[in-house]
């Protein structure tokens, strides 16, 4: 409903000075198997924020058959990768319409360039970021968490062997068949996985570094622990914006 996030964003900010005091713009980084979504589930609900999960996001334009949308399926089409400038305006068009209050990214930027052009279209619509959160987790802890998952043949319900473990091995509790590891989930897997993002990512953690955006978080602690501590960063942050 943007009508109302406007109407309310404009009850909260009558009497400011500065119009944007509130606004957090805010990219979320980590390896596959550090919380990320868990995390980003928690901020949404705690902030209301405009959650942008790239993927997702690009595939439901192509679905409405917006303009951008349309441009994407012509690459999906063909087996192409969206290129960057599509992707961003379709962020673009997301953060006009829903992310008054501010917005939470995932998936995007994974590069610098990307990350370049990103700025420099929110500086258009006179926004920037407000931090970029980087929940950091160990590869052996990912390896573990990731390929302890087990799916249900039937029906997909996922187990975890170390954390929600099943209550008779590799059966399913809620309807009887039988429990397997995804092709994605093996450790040989899950090790490229990570090494594909560390390659990616690390550039991306240097250039936000620099400006002074990157929290890290420990995403070794419990998910409520780490939820925490990102409130808290959060609410640091808005106080430092108010002075
Ligand atoms: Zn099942």
């Amino acid at each position: 409903m943007p009508g109302s996030r406007f109407l309310r964003r404009s009850e909260v900010h009558e009497n400011s000075p500065v119009a944007n005091v509130s606004e957090l713009n805010l990219i979320l980084l980590g390896p596959p198997g550090a919380g990320k979504g868990t995390q980003a589930e928690r901020l949404r609900e705690d902030f209301d924020l405009d959650y942008i999960a790239t993927g997702e996001m690009l595939r439901k334009a192509v679905a409405d058959g917006t303009e951008l949308g349309r441009k994407a399926k012509e690459y999906m089409d063909k087996g192409e990768l969206v290129p960057d400038e599509v992707i961003i305006g379709v962020i673009l068009e997301e953060v006009e319409s829903q992310g008054a209050d501010g917005f939470l990214l995932d998936g995007f930027p994974r590069t610098v360039d990307q990350a370049t052009a990103l700025d420099e279209a929110l500086a258009r619509l006179g926004r920037s970021l407000t931090a970029v959160l980087l929940i950091e987790a160990d590869d052996d802890e990912v390896v573990r968490r990731l390929s302890g998952r087990r799916v249900c043949v039937k029906n997909e319900h996922v187990y975890n062997v170390h954390t929600d473990p099943p209550k008779h091995d590799e059966v399913c509790d809620q309807d009887g068949s039988r429990l397997v590891q995804r092709d994605d989930d093996r450790e040989e897997t899950v090790r490229k996985r990570l090494e594909v993002y560390q390659r990616q990512t690390s550039p991306l953690v240097t250039f936000y570094e620099e400006r002074d955006l990157l929290k890290r978080f420990d995403g070794s602690r419990s998910p409520t622990e780490v939820h925490d501590h990102i409130r808290a960063t959060i609410a640091t942050l808005r106080l430092e914006d108010e002075l």
